[in-house]
């Protein structure tokens, strides 16, 4: 939802150049902001300002967005499991030589959303089709989750039944590389439990809110981040949750965390607390262990 930014802003004023020349016919995939109405790029609002029609998810959300730039455009409701004869309009259009914008409520366009099909319409007809890049979730809350970025993989919505979720969950266990996952804070509890019971002491992730007033990252094993949730009220709003790879859990011996302490906090200057979040995350102990270990350095 584009609400709560970090910081309220009226209608922002700025030039956006209409193109003088009517766009090429075709299809134009925009990505929106995830929270700050401001992270949207220039080129997607010349874009907005410059097409026949957008196909939006939904036109309040998209209306808010664009009301807050002074654009006024023709908007239509898509989404792919819409009736088909929406996506035959959209495909008329572009036959007829109009631009098409396709957006979603937030973020990217295709990414967890509403596009698929329109897409592969739009290739077997041959229609040009462009991206104006823009916010993504699973990104943002990778950026800020201190995980490996090296190489991860994104797995979409976590499914909504226990059982299901479990077995997903299970299907990726073994994967070594970071995985990125959507989630609802109302289950977030539920399938840190799961995660406790297939994975351990994992280093799991909840990224919420980003970009938005009440943005955080927790970290910490499932149980390490079941106890911080029970000192707290019911987390709400958007959440990412990211499982460090397998390859994150091989055995470190007690001298590999002794020197990567040492390395944190003498070399890289990190206080305590970031030393131990951060080799917590590299090595995959729990952060009980790794703080014992710090200590001791501490008090040498
Ligand atoms: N297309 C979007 C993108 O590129 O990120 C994702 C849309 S998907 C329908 C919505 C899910 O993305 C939410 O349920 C949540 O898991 C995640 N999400 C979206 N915005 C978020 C935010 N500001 N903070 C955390 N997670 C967010």
């Amino acid at each position: 939802m584009l609400d709560d930014m970090k910081h309220k802003t009226e209608q922002t004023s700025i030039k956006i150049n209409i193109q003088e020349r009517p766009l090429q016919a075709g299809l134009y995939l925009i990505g929106t902001p995830i929270g700050c109405l401001k992270d949207i790029s220039l080129h997607a609002l010349e874009i907005f300002a410059s097409v026949d029609v957008v196909a939006c998810e939904d036109t309040r959300i998209t209306g808010k967005l664009l009301h807050h730039y002074g654009i006024q455009v023709k908007k239509i409701k898509y989404n792919d499991h819409s009736d088909t004869h929406i996506r035959s309009e959209i495909l008329k259009r572009i036959e007829q030589g109009e631009s098409v914008a396709l957006c979603s409520d937030a973020g990217l366009p295709l990414i967890a959303d509403p596009g698929y099909k329109l897409i592969t319409d739009c290739r077997d007809k041959g229609f040009y089709i462009t991206s104006i890049p823009g916010a993504n979730a699973a990104l943002t809350g990778l950026q800020l989750s201190g995980l490996p970025t090296d190489r991860f993989i994104f797995l979409g919505f976590l499914p909504t039944k226990k059982k299901a979720r479990h077995d997903y969950l299970s299907q990726w266990k073994d994967t070594p590389v970071t995985q990125i996952y959507y989630e609802t804070a109302q289950r977030i509890e539920e399938t840190l439990h799961i995660i406790q019971d297939i994975m351990g002491d994992r280093p799991v992730v909840i990224a919420r809110e980003l970009t938005k007033l009440f943005e955080e990252t927790l970290s910490g094993s499932a149980k390490d981040l079941l106890e911080q949730l029970h000192e707290r009220p019911p987390l709400k709003g958007e959440v990412v949750l990211l499982l460090a790879g397998q390859d994150a859990k091989q055995d470190w011996s007690d001298i590999e965390i002794t020197e990567l302490l040492q390395h944190a906090i003498n070399e890289k200057h990190l206080s305590l607390k970031d030393a131990v979040q951060a080799v917590m995350l590299q090595s995959g102990w729990s952060k009980k262990k790794v703080y014992e270990y710090a200590l001791h350095i501490k008090n040498k």
